[in-house]
């Protein structure tokens, strides 16, 4: 029997029955923190409804939805007996309903709040937010590989086992490197592999219980240390010097029989290119040690350096970034591993192998003379992510590859050129790789943060920059356009960028301590989300109650 009724005429948001109602209930909330709906009450017109125009406010599902309006009601079976020990429930479940249509607009309004590399461009620095091409996700959806299931018997996923060795067969030749492990599903989990393939290959030479250091220098990504003592290493700080390169001679003054590896991120975090790299391999090499690179700026330099020529033993690529999937809300990402001829036996499965003029996967240890140190994922890794990124690589070519780190680099050096006047950076006026680095030394007596800045910059319709990353520069503004930009397109985010730095050193500090104005959402308390986060949703006092 359905119990599908119309919209209940209790008070709702907006745009229903009972229109006041809605907007009481939503101006109390809006009244009540400082930190909630900014719409309303911001501009000089405020708006009957709370919205402001296409930007329409929405609130969260369990306040417009109600619990009795949809679903399906079935007449208690008879003589039944419940089985499950009474720990079966009894009480309503409290899911709330809402009509396709309402359920629609929720999700579409929502989308709407968002921002994303379709919406604008998006300069967080050391994510190359870059154009995801329509092309790779149509491929994505062909049947063939958006059907397939990780258990269906090999013969009838030839064509997606090759996919996975051919993407493997690209990696391996713009690295060159020797093999590649597909499998981890992000860069952390792809530095995750590599660490313990090396921690493999330290135990398969008996010196497992001495050499348990790894060196990372203070500009790395956090997730380089966090790797590193997750599999049970004692981290060791490369110091920074003021150039933003790391130095051999520092390195080898950490050097010694207990050092496992170094992990190291080339182009580094500072946007720049490490330029001792090879001196750093060499000498960590002599010493018994492995060289990781974190790989995840390598669209700076994708058919102009392999990092096997530079000495690198393992890296991840974030397919998510150089190689233009999507960037999920923490997936779905990949991030494969290549590996020298040092580590390659160590290599995690499974693996596609070529035998007989058919592709098979290799699951088990067992089933190879090699010495893999186990698995990463339950299955094989992320299909849909294999097939856009070899879209965009057979879309590219290898001259087209080249290009695209060329153009990305060239557009990150005209914001360093354009901006240079007004901003200032950290490690002198040299030219960077695929992204630029400024500090907030330029914005000192002005009152303004970089945390201002950054929100100033959401009024005028721009995701900010990556902030205070790396740690080493203070108040750090790192800002990577990617190769998708056009001239144009940069030109009106730098005019943008030199309107704000301009009005932040004329004095004009409220229009960033206030900032944002005319988002959805006004300043948060970042800290406060953090150290207390309302995990629970409680219903509303009813607004009766809540004026007494
Ligand atoms: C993005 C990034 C990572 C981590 O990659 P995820 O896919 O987010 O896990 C690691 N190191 C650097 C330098 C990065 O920019």
């Amino acid at each position: 029997m359905l119990n599908r009724q119309g919209r209940p005429s209790a008070p709702q948001a907006h745009g229903v029955s009972d229109p006041a109602a809605g907007m009481g209930d939503q101006a109390a909330r809006m009244q009540g923190d400082a930190n909630t709906l900014s719409t309303g009450s911001a501009g000089s017109h405020p708006t009957f409804t709370g919205n402001k125009a296409l930007a329409q406010i929405e609130p969260l599902l369990f306040e417009i939805g109600h619990t009795d309006v949809t679903g399906v009601d079935f007449d208690e079976p008879e003589n039944f007996k419940p089985r499950l020990g009474g720990l079966e429930r009894k009480d309503e479940i409290g899911l709330p309903g809402l009509s396709e249509p309402e359920a629609m607009r929720h999700y579409v309004r929502l989308s709407q709040m968002n921002y994303g590399i379709d919406t604008g461009l998006f300069p967080l620095g050391s994510c190359t937010m870059k154009h995801n091409a329509r092309l790779n996700e149509r491929m994505a959806r062909l049947p063939g590989f958006s059907d397939v299931h990780p258990l269906q018997p090999v013969s009838t996923v030839q064509g997606a086992l090759e996919l996975m060795n051919e993407l493997g067969r690209y990696l391996v030749t713009l690295t060159n490197m020797t093999t590649v492990a597909l499998s981890p599903k992000a860069g952390a989990h792809g530095e995750l592999c590599g660490m313990m393939a090396i921690k493999a290959a330290i135990e398969a030479k008996g010196e497992g219980k001495t050499r348990n250091v790894v060196l990372v220098p203070d500009s790395a990504h956090g997730t380089n240390p966090a790797t590193a003592a997750l599999i049970g290493f004692v981290v060791k700080p490369v110091p920074a010097r003021d150039d933003g390169w790391v130095h051999v001679e520092d390195v080898k003054k950490l050097l010694g029989p207990d050092v496992a590896a170094i992990m190291l991120t080339n182009p580094n975090t500072c946007g720049l290119f490490e330029n001792q790299v090879a001196e750093i391999a060499k000498a960590i090499h002599d010493a018994g040690a492995y060289f990781y690179c974190d790989g995840a700026n390598f669209n700076a330099i994708v058919g102009k350096a392999k990092p096997g020529d530079l000495g690198v033993d393992a890296m991840h690529i974030n397919l998510h970034k150089t190689f233009s999937t999507p960037h999920g809300g923490g997936g779905p990402g990949a991030g494969p591993v290549v590996l020298s001829a040092r580590l390659a036996p160590f290599a995690p499965v499974p693996f596609v192998t070529l035998k007989d003029g058919e592709f098979t996967l290799l699951e088990h240890e067992d089933e190879t003379a090699e010495k893999p140190f186990g698995r990463m994922t339950a299955f094989h890794g992320q299909m849909g992510m294999y097939v856009r990124a070899l879209a965009y690589m057979l879309s590219h070519g290898s001259d087209g590859m080249k290009q695209a780190s060329e153009d990305a680099v060239l557009n990150a050096n005209y914001i360093r050129a354009s901006l240079a006047d007004l901003f200032s950076q950290p490690f002198g006026d040299k030219p960077c790789m695929h992204e630029v680095l400024f500090d907030d030394t330029w914005l000192k007596d002005t009152g303004v943060t970089t945390l201002d800045f950054a929100k100033a910059m959401i009024d005028e319709g721009y995701h900010p920059m990556t902030m205070y990353f790396p740690l080493v520069v203070h108040g750090a503004m790192l800002i990577e356009p990617t190769e998708s930009e056009s001239k144009a397109s940069l030109d009106l985010f730098i005019a943008t960028l030199r309107d704000l730095a301009m009005a932040a050193k004329k004095g004009d500090k409220d229009r960033f301590t206030g900032a944002p104005y005319h988002a959805p959402r006004r300043r948060l308390d970042e800290t406060r989300a953090a150290r207390s986060p309302v995990l629970k949703w409680t219903p509303p006092a009813p607004i009766a109650e809540a004026a007494e």
